[in-house]
């Protein structure tokens, strides 16, 4: 199962169609899986650049300036593997229920902002990890493009502070160690909670507090759609597993 796809049965798809035509509030619960086809290296996968660039821990980034510059040198690095990417069939069927006016949300786990560039408006896409397509500053919340970061760090080798406040610039990430963000998770327990049918896509469901969150819709008594490559602990409760390859079912059924 590690290496090949099922071929997804046309019971499976028609199952699934026929979820989504009876759905009138869809919440999309999206993990790497979604954007592995845009080649974003999932962590978990073996060889994974994550594992050679492997991000630094908050308590680390804020303890010391040197560990600071080597967050960003590692962060430049890894965007390096996958800055061609763009959004994949995954987050173009996602799209296409937006248009459909029947998606509440997107609550995903990614931080490659392939959501927002698939067209999503960014009240409809909940980050519980944050984004790594742009940097803040942890004194004043101020907003910093990574061009000028990177020009910046190329120049001079030192990690970025912040020009208003002198604080220290992070990618907008949540790293290890790192609070989630409160109003991310409040947005997105308030979007489960009241959702007809959650599509849990490309997570392996493990990674907490997040991967409670297909639990809860299913509670409050929406249908729950696991699409993933590998078996989750979720699955017992899913009204619908698909193991077979996203993109490509996606793209079949939306
Ligand atoms: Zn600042």
């Amino acid at each position: 199962m590690t290496d090949r796809f099922l071929p997804p049965s046309h019971d499976g798809l028609d199952r699934l169609r026929d979820l989504v035509a009876g759905a009138r509030d869809i919440v999309a619960f999206t993990g790497a899986g979604i954007s592995t086809e845009c080649g974003v290296p999932d962590f978990r996968s073996p060889g994974s650049p994550w594992l050679v660039h492997k991000p630094i821990a908050y308590q680390s980034f804020m303890a010391s300036e040197q560990a600071r510059r080597e967050a960003w040198r590692r962060k430049f690095a890894m965007d390096d593997t996958y800055r061609h990417a763009e959004p994949g069939r995954g987050h173009a069927a996602l799209a296409a229920l937006h248009a459909r006016g029947v998606l509440r949300a997107v609550v995903t786990q990614n931080i490659d902002n392939l959501h927002l560039r698939s067209g999503l408006p960014p009240e409809k896409v909940i980050e519980l990890h944050g984004n790594g397509s742009y940097a803040v500053c942890l004194g004043c919340d101020k907003r910093h493009e990574l061009a000028d970061v990177r020009a910046s760090f190329e120049r001079t080798g030192e990690a970025p502070r912040c020009d208003a406040c002198g604080g220290p610039v992070k990618s907008a990430t949540i790293s290890f160690g790192q609070p989630m963000p409160e109003d991310a998770m409040r947005r997105a327990m308030h979007a489960v909670s009241r959702c007809d049918l959650l599509l849990a896509i490309g997570s392996s469901l493990v990674v907490q507090p997040a991967a409670r969150l297909p639990l809860i819709a299913k509670t409050e008594g929406a249908a729950l759609v696991i699409l993933n490559r590998d078996p989750t602990p979720l699955d017992g409760f899913a009204d619908l597993v698909l193991r077979a390859d996203i993109g490509d079912a996606l793209s079949r059924v939306l």
